[in-house]
Formats: C-alpha cells, structure tokens, sequence
C-alpha cells in the first residue's frame, strides 16, 4: 500500500523500511509536518503515517480523504492531534501504537526527575568548563518523600514502581483505579489533595478536554511549596504560563518537561541557527531549577522498533481487510 509518512527523520526511515521489509508497502517518506499545506503531498497515498506534532484535523482530514487516503496511522501512543470524529465521518480509519515500551517513558521521567531534582545536567556543564563548584547544586533525598502520580495506567504505575523502589510513597489521581499501583501501596486521592501533599508531582494521562490544562494557576497556588512537576505525557496539561509564574514565586521547585504546548513549531528540528520567537520557552530555559528535552522520552530502541512494527502490522491489517487492533475509536 502506498503510505506517505509525514515527519520522517533519518531514524524513522531507516527503522520502518526495515520493519517494513516483509511486508513491502510503497513509504514515501516526508520530512515537513502535516498540515493543509502539505497534505497535497500525500496525494495518491492510501495510507498516511503521522508523528505527534503533525496536525490531523478536520480540514487536512478532507483534504486527505479527496485524495485517496483510507487509514492515518500515528507513531505514538496519544492521539490528541488526530479529530477521531472527523475521520469516521469521512471513512478514514485512525490507528495508533497502544503497546510499546512503557519502560521508555517511565524511565525517562524518572531520569528527569533526578536530573532537575540533584542539578545533574547543571553540574556537567560545570565540569566541562572546568568549574568544580558545589555551590547551586544542592538536592533532596527522594527516599520518604511523596510522590503524586496523575494517570495510573501503564506508564504511570511502572513509574510509580520504580519510585517506590527508591523508598517513596505515593499518591494517585485517576478517573479508573488501577489495582498494581494500589498494590505498592498507592492512594488515590482528588487532585487539590495530591497537589497539597505530593513533593514530586508526574504527569501520565492523556490530552483530552477534561485534563486540559489540568495543572493551573489555581492547583499550582495549592501545590505543596518547593515540589517538583514534571511532565512527559503532553504539553497541554499544564498551563505554562501559570507554570513559570509558580517558578518565579518559589511555588514550584523545580521544573522538568519533555512536552510543551507549543511544541509543534519547535521540536525535532534544530533552530540553533535561528532566533526563536517563542518568549515563553525561551523564560523556561532560563529558569536553573528547569529542565526541557524535547519530546524525547519514547526515544529507545526497543520502543521505537516496536512502534514501526506495529505501525506496518496496522497497514497490512487494513490492506487485507482484517480486523484492526489498535483502532482508535471516534
Ligand atoms: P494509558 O492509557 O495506559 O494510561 C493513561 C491513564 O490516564 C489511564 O489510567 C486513564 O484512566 C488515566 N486518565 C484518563 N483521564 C484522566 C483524568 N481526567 N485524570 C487522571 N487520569 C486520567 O496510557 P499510557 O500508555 O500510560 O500513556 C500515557 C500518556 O503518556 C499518553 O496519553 C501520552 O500522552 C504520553 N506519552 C508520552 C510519550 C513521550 O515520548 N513523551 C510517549 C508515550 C506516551
């Protein structure tokens, strides 16, 4: 099946042609976004492979189907960038990639953790020029504090595994009970009270309407004074802005952040030739008590490989008519 895939980096291209080998789909592989823009390069492509910071609404949804596309498939887990209704209503069926390594994302939220948390990324740039100075880098012990985890599903509760490894107790917010995060002895609790409590807050449920900016001016004003947020599920949970003015206050104690809301005009490229008109970004990477990767942390070998062969299983699932497994509901 021809498949345009849109966003594609030189990692991408070289691991879904190989897990594409057996199955030898026709990949036309894009490097810009998709938008209204670009979709026309897709045209004649039944299938349209997607990343997350591809815009896949209504409008490029039309402009798809008129095309010829009949499947979008995203390489990712969230599908907050893809409009589920509009695509059923055109025909166009919407997959993504439910089961790839958790591990990769829970690992890399507990490494930003240390790293904000004990000045780790700070530190090495020290080192490198030649400054041995402790001074600014003090820390605190993980070991007995409180740890809020928003979103107990398979990121969340191996995230809360590994923290309660490091001797951590731990608070939940979710709108489902999970019975492993409960069997390490998790809580759940309302979010004012996991806010109030937690000294390290995590962020692990999806973008929808109802989590929206589910960290804002207000809850931040009832977070325990000093905590640390950090933030690997999606750039629109939390209000920025609110965010920056928590830092400024010392509400907040530290920062760490692998999403951002605006993040579609700026990651996964490199702008250090340019000059970035986004001021809020900008404020973040100053702040000494922040840390921002940029959408990284589903970045390992094993998730990625899992994803490109899922993604290709999807394509020759849909091309053969059978039932698709990783179907997203409109
Ligand atoms: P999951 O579906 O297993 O878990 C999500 C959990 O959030 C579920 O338990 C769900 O009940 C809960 N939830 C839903 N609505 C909620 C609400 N209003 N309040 C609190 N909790 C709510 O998903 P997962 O595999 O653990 O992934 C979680 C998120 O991580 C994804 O949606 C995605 O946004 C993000 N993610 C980020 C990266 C990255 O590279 N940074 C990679 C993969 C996934």
């Amino acid at each position: 099946m021809r498949t345009a895939v849109f966003s594609a980096r030189r990692y991408d291209q070289s691991l879904l042609t190989q897990a594409n080998a057996p199955a030898g789909h026709e990949l036309v592989f894009i490097q810009d976004r998709l938008t209204a823009e670009t979709a026309r390069m897709a045209a004649g492509c039944a299938a349209v492979c997607v990343f997350v910071n591809d815009s896949v609404d209504a409008d490029v949804l039309a402009r798809l189907s008129a095309q010829g596309t009949r499947i979008v498939a995203t390489r990712s887990t969230g599908y907050n960038h893809i409009d589920a209704a509009a695509a059923a209503k055109l025909g166009i069926a919407v997959v993504r990639v439910t089961d790839y390594s958790p591990h990769s994302v829970a690992e890399f939220a507990v490494g930003l953790l240390l790293a904000v948390n004990r000045k780790i990324a700070r530190a090495s740039m020290r080192t490198r020029e030649g400054n041995f100075e402790l001074e600014g880098l003090m820390g605190f012990d993980l070991h007995g504090k409180t740890v809020g985890v928003v979103g107990t599903g398979k990121i969340g509760v191996i995230f809360a595994r590994i923290l309660h490894g490091f001797g951590c107790s731990l608070l939940g917010h979710d709108v489902d009970a999970n019975a492993h995060f409960e069997a390490l002895g998790g809580q759940y609790v309302g979010m004012p009270e996991l806010m109030a409590t937690s000294d390290v807050v995590s962020l692990h449920c999806p973008l929808f309407d109802s989590t929206h900016h589910i960290v804002n001016a207000q809850s931040l004003a009832g977070v325990k004074r000093g905590a640390v947020l950090v933030n690997t599920s999606r750039g629109g949970l939390v209000d920025t802005d609110a965010a920056v003015q928590a830092l400024k206050s010392g509400q907040l104690g530290g920062l760490a952040i692998d999403v951002y809301e605006q993040e579609a005009s700026l990651f996964f490229q490199d702008l250090s030739s340019t000059i970035i008109t986004d001021d809020v970004i900008q404020r973040l990477v100053s702040f000494p008590n922040v840390i921002v990767t940029g959408h990284q942390a589903f970045f390992t070998v094993e998730a990625i490989s899992q994803i490109m062969a899922t993604t290709v299983e999807s394509l020759s699932d849909f091309e053969a008519g059978r039932p698709l497994r990783n179907r997203i509901p409109a």
